[in-house]
């Protein structure tokens, strides 16, 4: 990467590409899980829970991009290899065996949170410290708090539903 832009970064710059290339194996997981949840989704409501995972599926390969652009500028490689992002990941994957949507979007919320977690943390490290990857930081972590209400809100219309049903 350009020298100065190397220069500025008051922490090694080695340990933030590897919590970078960890953030970016989580972020294809976490696209994975949303794609395939969507084609598989069953049960009340499922028109509303696919169009809400694809876009989520959508903005979290978005992040994928914004943080292999960052590794890439710091002198990183990515993951070349898929078979490494479970080996990186910090929030793991939760396959959608069970395709009914209560249980899609508890998979979900549970996947964001940490996500959430994740950022939060990496915000703190680079705080004062990478103004530039903070700030690509903060873009995601806002998109991950937006998820994580976008679900928890479905849930709740889920669980008002089925209460609704009931009489
Ligand atoms: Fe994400
Ligand atoms: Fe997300
Ligand atoms: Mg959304």
């Amino acid at each position: 990467m350009g020298s100065k832009g190397r220069e500025i970064i008051g922490m090694d710059v080695g340990e933030l590409l590897q919590l970078l290339r960890k953030a970016y194996a989580d972020e294809w997981l976490a696209h994975y899980q949303y794609w395939v949840g969507a084609k598989i989704a069953k049960g009340p409501m499922k028109e509303a829970v696919i169009a809400e995972m694809e876009q989520h599926a959508a903005e979290e390969l978005q992040h994928a991009l914004l943080l292999t652009e960052r590794i890439i500028q710091l002198g990183g490689m990515p993951v070349t290899n898929p078979g490494d992002w479970h080996k990186l990941t910090n929030c793991g994957y939760d396959a959608p065996d069970d395709p009914f949507v209560k249980v899609l979007l508890e998979q979900n919320i549970k996947a964001e949170q940490c996500a959430i977690g994740v950022y939060n943390r990496l915000m703190e490290i680079t705080r004062d410290k990478d103004p530039v990857t903070y700030n690509i930081v903060l873009q995601i972590l806002e998109q991950e708090v937006e998820h994580e209400e976008d679900l928890q809100s479905l849930l709740e219309d889920f669980q008002l539903m089925v209460r609704a049903a009931r009489g």
